[in-house]
């Protein structure tokens, strides 16, 4: 899952950051309002964590401009302590949850989740395609109700966007892009690698190779 973090607070960052990786996201962070509204109108984001104090323009004015355009990515907005006002502005102008500052790390991961299972349609705890379940919070996947099997943090990460997009055809470059960061060496090859990988773990015909073009995950 790609992630945007937009927050001017470079210590709250440095704080965040750790913790939303090992949660399995792929992190870009922008510091202003500008920033934000070009990463946010040029990239394609699984989540979007808006903060709404920020210098060159506020958040308010940068979701408004996103839903405006039609992007329609999950947000999270973070609050001033004690504004009822930005909450209810923030959710007029298109925000999906919020969040009030100081929050604790493990309710903005709980909610993120959450946002993320209800923009793909699930309102299950566990990930799951058939008879395969991801633990997210663990980060490991269990086959057919065989105990759990352990992944490293990058073949969950793929693992977890292929079971969010069953059935569609995946490139590897759009693979690349949902699993790594931005200024990530973006070699198609790695994927070759992890998908290789996966096999081995949850079984060879549950991800589909078309040749040229990409992957199917079928579950
Ligand atoms: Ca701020």
């Amino acid at each position: 899952m790609r992630l945007l973090l937009v927050e001017d607070d470079l210590l709250l960052v440095q704080a965040l950051a750790p913790d939303l990786r090992r949660s399995g996201y792929a992190l870009d962070h922008a510091a202003d309002g500008r920033e934000a509204l070009f990463l946010g109108e040029n990239e394609d984001y699984d989540i979007i964590v808006l903060d709404l104090g920020l210098p060159e323009m506020g958040g308010l004015e940068v979701l408004s401009r996103w839903r405006d355009a039609g992007l329609d990515m999950p947000v999270l907005i973070l609050t001033a302590r004690d504004s009822w006002t930005e909450k209810v502005e923030g959710l007029k102008a298109g925000a999906d949850d919020y969040l009030t500052k100081p929050f604790h790390i493990e309710e903005l991961l709980a909610r993120l989740q959450a946002l993320l299972r209800r923009s793909h349609g699930r309102s299950e705890k566990a990930l799951r395609v058939n008879d395969i379940v991801l633990d997210e919070e663990h980060q490991q996947v269990s086959l057919d109700g065989n105990p759990a099997i352990a992944l490293t943090g990058t073949e969950f990460r793929l693992l977890r966007y292929f079971m969010m997009n069953p059935g569609k055809l995946l490139s590897k470059a759009r693979l690349t892009e949902h699993v790594y960061e931005q200024d990530f060496d973006r070699d198609s090859n790695v994927i070759e690698v992890y998908v290789r990988r996966l096999r081995e773990k949850i079984g060879k015909e549950r991800i589909e190779t078309r040749r040229g073009q990409g992957y199917v995950f079928r579950g």
